[in-house]
């Protein structure tokens, strides 16, 4: 029988579960992506996650063609494409891999109904997350909320069962693939419809992601003392290639067993494994809550008294523009805007800013990063902005909020990474970098610096705010 492989966020060939699974069921299986319309009329054409996901698929291309098959590429909307190709190819099923996000549950759904009222059928697994859905329960039999206890019951899960991260073959049974059609070419991107980003995007692809895992292996020990300081930069970046899968999470964990088995991650790849549990995490808690979409994980948190009208949205728009007058803040949306990526610690700091200080409803944050971020995901934004606001499961308190200087101070101390975003303040000697208001005049002026000029002076008061907030969150309590 004939099959389709419809690729989605798992743009890569080894250890990849539909297709693993398509090959071995079928005699003949055609590769499939769609630029779907529905998400993407809603970007510009020069989104720098289209260019890194065409970047993934010629190189996606490519491999199958090594291996025989290759890549349809098509633009429009998933159950119409998808179908009419099935129809098109006489393909009796089509594979995916999961997806946890409700419009892709909605899509999917619609796609295996057009399938099925032309005699089809779509099948799905499990692919982007070690332990899906309902796979990790509390011993009562119910979905976690809290984080700690749910990582320990999905280590001990995976004790139990290894082969939640063994490898699914593909590549051995590639001759299943429909041969390449003579005269095949990938359309580019302006066939497409879209344009190149104006910056680099990000290294992209299977061996994209190669390099950069292991350039991150000479980190990873470090991991846990280092992953906290934006100037040291010593993160993976892996998150881009978890998120459009040109790198099975499957293969970090297995990574990750190796190396605290044999001793040669250091303390910091149990610290590592922990992130990556937390992404397991969240895409649990949309699945299971698909309401956190738009609405508080803690429901009585929807009536929050959030601020709105002119000058909220003046606030905003200077948190969007990195204009605050608190320069780790606008250090952290200098470095979303230019390059699509923030470091972790600073999207808690600008998404506490956000609604601790500037007393923001959340979902303003959280959709300005889905349109900025490379690595965006619905799961994991939704999760953290939810957990800076206090709204989220297993949330930060309300009632603690972060001090954005004693955070400067704290994790980028010698302001490192404020001046490499804020070259005007780079003159600001000791402490004046985290606060320049505070500065002495003749400290400002031997640094060359007019507030209000070269750079603003704050937006609000951190302590006034902070009152503010309090009394936000203990409105709701009838306090
Ligand atoms: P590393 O530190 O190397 O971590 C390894 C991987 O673990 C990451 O690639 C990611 O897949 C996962 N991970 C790490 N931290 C978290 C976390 N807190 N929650 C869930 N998964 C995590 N991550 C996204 O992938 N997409 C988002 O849209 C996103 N939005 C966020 C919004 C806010 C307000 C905050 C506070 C965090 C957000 N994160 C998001 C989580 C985290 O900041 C990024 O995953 C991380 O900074 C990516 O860099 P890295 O790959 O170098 O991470």
């Amino acid at each position: 029988r004939n099959s389709l492989i419809w690729f989605r966020r798992d743009l890569r060939i080894e250890d990849h579960a539909a297709l693993h699974h398509a090959l071995l069921s079928s005699r003949r299986v055609t590769a499939v992506f769609v630029f779907d319309t529905d998400i993407l009329d809603g970007l510009p054409p020069d989104d720098r996650r289209v260019q890194f996901i065409h970047e993934s698929l010629r190189e996606l291309d490519a491999r199958l063609r090594e291996l025989g098959g290759y890549l349809i590429m098509r633009r429009g909307r998933a159950a119409q494409e998808i179908a009419a190709l099935a129809a098109e190819l006489d393909a009796e099923s089509v594979f995916a891999n999961h997806d946890y996000e409700p419009q892709a549950i909605a899509r999917d759904r619609a796609v295996a109904e057009a399938l099925r009222r032309d005699g089809r059928s779509l099948q799905t697994f499990k692919d982007q997350a070690i332990f899906e859905k309902d796979e990790v329960l509390t011993l009562a039999g119910g979905p976690f909320s809290v984080f700690t206890p749910y990582k320990n019951a999905w280590l001990k899960r995976l004790a139990a069962e290894p082969q939640a991260m063994l490898p699914f073959e593909t590549v051995p049974h590639a001759a299943a693939l429909a041969p390449t059609p003579a005269g095949h070419a990938m359309p580019g991107l302006a066939e497409l419809g879209f344009t190149p980003h104006p910056q680099p995007v990000p290294d992209a692809g299977m061996s994209g992601a190669r390099r950069t895992l292991d350039a991150f292996m000479e980190r990873l020990p470090r991991y846990d003392r280092e992953r906290n300081f934006p100037a040291l930069d010593s993160s993976s970046r892996l998150s881009v290639h978890l998120r459009f899968g040109t790198l099975p999470v499957r293969a970090l964990v297995r990574l990750l067993r190796e190396k605290i088995d044999d001793g040669s991650g250091g303390a910091g790849a149990a610290v590592w494994l922990s992130e990556l549990i937390w992404r397991d995490f969240f895409m649990m808690i949309l699945y299971r809550h698909p309401r956190v979409a738009t609405q508080s994980f803690k429901q009585s948190f929807d009536a929050l008294q959030w601020e709105d009208g002119d000058a909220a949205d003046a606030l905003f728009a200077a948190w969007c523009a990195g204009r605050t007058g608190y320069p780790l803040v606008d250090a952290a949306m200098l470095q979303l805007n230019r390059t699509g990526f923030m470091h972790n610690r600073l999207r808690m700091v600008v998404a506490s800013f956000l609604t601790k200080d500037l007393g923001i409803d959340w979902r303003r944050g959280e959709r300005y990063f889905a349109l900025r971020l490379n690595d965006y995901e619905l799961s994991s934004n939704n999760g953290n902005w939810q957990w800076a606001a206090s709204t989220g499961c297993d949330a930060q308190p309300w009632f603690r909020i972060f001090n954005p200087v004693t955070q400067s101070r704290r994790f980028d101390p010698d302001g490192a990474f404020i001046r490499n975003y804020l070259p005007q303040l780079a003159g600001l000697e000791g402490t004046a970098i985290h606060a320049p208001w505070l500065a002495r005049p003749a400290a400002l002026e031997r640094a060359g610096v007019v507030l209000g000029r070269d750079y603003p002076l704050p937006v609000v008061d951190h302590e006034q705010a902070r009152a503010k907030s309090l009394a936000r969150f203990r409105a709701l309590r009838g306090e």
